[in-house]
């Protein structure tokens, strides 16, 4: 077995795991996978504490992207049936942002689909900014816009935007298997131009794409060296009507040892378990907060995330405490009292109108996949598209 415990305490000492000893960790054995999330859990604690942070996703512009990011459902020549709609009003953005603030958030990341934007949607962005924390003292707002050009970021950062998210996604050596529109030094270029600015950089990975180990641990590597800040760690979801349909090569056990990975590459980085967790960890999510000490809440910008209780839930059931609230068990039981009188005086709303997805509510992320994907139709989820919150006359999941 790998010396774990050496590479935490060298973690917390302040020496990350070289690349050798996460390419360990990603080949080491499942009898073994226990003794690693506890040494990974120490180092998160050492440095994170017991704290969850909770993000919630805005998706300010949906679908119509000319890029071809082949595992993206808003691409080039996508089939995927998501919502499609141009920029929400700043008056809307500011109303599903409080969404997610209710519900535990204290960091919101404002999304556009496209290349990058134009200097209109910059300002765009930055009235949204404005009116949001005028209204919310203390939120944190992350933009995630695409491909910034000259003093873009500087425009965000001087209204009030704490933090620039683009994720390189996957290893330089897989870039072009994934993507033609653009390279992967493009997406270096926009992180080092949002952390220049005085952003922070967020930028993460999408793994179970056909990715090699070695590729995973380059990919850490990148992120390392491009001084992110937060490293959101994202599992394929597979939509159908892209290239990656029907893509399902993770197992709970090999997340566990991805996320064990990168918070061992870099152990004070904040770790956010992100899109596809529900599906990719399953029942195996509650461990993964003892090694990563971030999420997101409730739903992704085009596929539904379980329910944003059950979120709440295993916050509180694994003894975690939430930034910016004294106590996550009193703010789970004022969301769930707000979502009962809600639901009270709306029922149309909370129920019978939204019978589309109204499994969204109870599964995670998901529907029994038909059978014949992967050979395991019980256990394989299917990505359940999202019909509610930003860009539809639903409440979102919050
Ligand atoms: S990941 Fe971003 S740039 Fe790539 S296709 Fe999707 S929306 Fe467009």
């Amino acid at each position: 077995m790998p010396n774990f415990t050496l590479m935490a305490d060298r973690a917390c000492a302040g020496t990350a795991a070289s690349a050798a000893d996460a390419l360990e960790i990603l080949r080491s054995s499942d009898d073994d996978l226990l003794e690693l999330v506890a040494t990974a859990g120490r180092v998160r604690r050492h440095h994170f504490g017991d704290s969850v942070k909770v993000n919630y996703l805005v998706n300010l512009k949906s679908g119509l992207c000319p890029e071809d990011c082949g595992y993206c459902s808003q691409r080039l020549g996508s089939d995927t049936e998501i919502l499609k709609y141009s920029w929400l009003p700043g008056e809307e953005a500011r109303r599903q942002a409080e969404f997610g603030l209710a519900g535990g958030a204290s960091r919101v990341c404002l999304v556009a689909s496209g290349r990058g934007p134009s200097n209109r949607d910059v300002d765009r962005v930055a009235s949204m900014t404005e009116d949001i924390k005028a209204n919310n003292p203390g939120v944190e707002v992350c933009a995630c816009l695409g491909f910034l050009k000259d003093g873009q970021a500087e425009r965000l950062r001087t209204a009030g935007v704490d933090a620039y998210n683009h994720n390189l996604n996957t290893a330089e050596s897989n870039y072009a298997e994934i993507c033609s529109t653009h390279t992967f030094a493009d997406r270096v270029d926009t992180v080092d131009r949002a952390h220049t600015a005085g952003l922070s950089p967020c930028s993460g990975l999408i793994v179970g794409m056909g990715e090699s180990d070695e590729q995973i641990v380059e990919a850490i590597e990148a992120l390392r060296a491009l001084g992110s800040d937060s490293i959101p760690v994202n599992f394929l979801i597979p939509f159908d009507g892209t290239p990656l349909a029907g893509t399902y090569e993770l197992t709970p056990q090999k997340c566990l040892r991805i996320l064990c990975a990168v918070r061992l590459m870099c152990p004070d980085s904040e770790l956010r378990i992100a899109g596809g967790r529900e599906m990719h960890l399953r029942t195996l999510q509650p461990l993964a907060l003892h090694v990563a000490n971030s999420l997101f809440l409730g739903d992704y910008l085009t596929s539904e995330g379980q329910d944003a209780e059950a979120d709440l839930d295993m916050i509180v059931d694994g003894g975690f405490s939430i930034i910016g609230h004294d106590s996550a068990e009193v703010l789970r039981e004022q969301v769930r009292a707000s979502k009962a009188a809600h639901t009270a005086a709306f029922s149309p709303v909370g129920g019978a109108e939204r019978t589309e997805s109204a499994a969204g509510s109870t599964l995670p992320c998901g529907k029994s996949a038909p059978t014949g994907v992967s050979g395991e139709s019980e256990n394989v989820l299917v990505p359940t598209i999202r019909r509610r919150g930003a860009g539809t006359a639903f409440s979102p999941n919050a």
